[in-house]
């Protein structure tokens, strides 16, 4: 695996597979790496001629001080994990390097989306997640971008930023990755502690009996109940919802046949995770 920490050095070895006729496989990532990510890698490796690894935390994606100082850190394992993996270029750019002082931010339009769920709790998120995507796109130009449904509204928008600005980039979503309990693999797990773990796996328990009980007519009681459930379960919940799950647009009454998922996000003491469910898909976990 090659290692590269700046743009210049990243196009210089680009430039050389291209001449090679080889297509550009993308992962984007904060590192903290996990088999979530590996996965995405993985599908990258079989479906294109060279898989590029991006490492970077982003700290204009984050809207809590904390969230950003506390974020794992893990770069030797994930060098190892990467390696392993057959991950043909490592990049992993300094803060500067991506955000030059003095550069103003780009807004991106991204209308009803990036006003609920995420976009609603963690203000400018969206934006810091645009900002750095394009510009790690713009620097890597891929033939296809590798990324996970456990961040299902961030994909969204990604597919949105491509439809706009990145055209000739495929988007690929992999299911998510879950422990033997359920709990969505995320970096953040790393920073709960034993009582708080085993709680985290309710989360995927709150999802997986709304699909159970799921039924035409009301969701309010669905909804209701599995809010109820979590914080029963000692979590403080930003939202759990039910949404059309190719507009996002919440759904309160089920006609029976629009694809829904359901989609939530809570706290475990200080530790905020996220997770989704497709109701309507006939795989249990995605
Ligand atoms: P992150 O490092 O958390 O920014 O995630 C980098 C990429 O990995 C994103 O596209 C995530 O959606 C994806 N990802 C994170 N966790 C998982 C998981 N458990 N399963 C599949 N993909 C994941």
């Amino acid at each position: 695996m090659i290692l590269v920490k700046t743009i210049h050095q990243l196009q210089t070895i680009l430039q050389y597979f291209r001449k090679n006729n080889q297509s550009i496989g993308f992962v984007p990532t904060m590192g903290a790496l996990h088999e979530g990510h590996i996965s995405l890698v993985n599908t990258s490796r079989r479906q294109t001629g060279i898989t590029i690894c991006s490492i970077f935390v982003n700290p204009t994606q984050f809207n809590s001080k904390t969230d950003f100082e506390k974020y794992p850190i893990t770069i030797d394992d994930d060098i190892n994990l990467l390696e392993s993996a057959g991950c043909d270029v490592l990049f992993m750019p300094a803060v500067t390097e991506m955000y030059p002082a003095g550069e103003a931010a780009v807004h991106f339009e991204l209308g009803f989306i990036e006003t609920i769920l995420e976009g609603k709790f963690r203000p400018g998120h969206f934006q810091g997640v645009c900002r750095i995507v394009d510009k790690l796109l713009t620097a890597v130009k891929p033939d296809a971008l590798f990324m996970g449904q456990k961040d299902y509204q961030q994909c969204m928008v990604i597919s949105q930023l491509l439809a706009t600005r990145h055209q000739q980039v495929k988007l690929q979503v992999e299911e998510t990755v879950r422990e033997p309990d359920g709990l969505a693999m995320s970096s953040r797990n790393m920073r709960l502690d034993k009582s708080e773990r085993e709680k985290a796996g309710h989360i995927i328990k709150a999802l997986r009996t709304m699909k159970a009980n799921l039924q035409p007519g009301d969701l309010s009681g669905l909804k209701a109940n599995g809010e109820q459930y979590l914080k029963e379960n000692g979590f403080e919940v930003d939202y759990i919802e039910i949404a059309d799950s190719s507009t996002l647009e919440p759904v309160n009454t089920w006609n029976g046949k629009q694809q829904l998922v359901a989609l939530v996000a809570a706290f475990v003491n200080e530790v905020r995770l996220i997770d989704n469910l497709l109701l309507t898909a006939p795989t249990a976990d995605n």
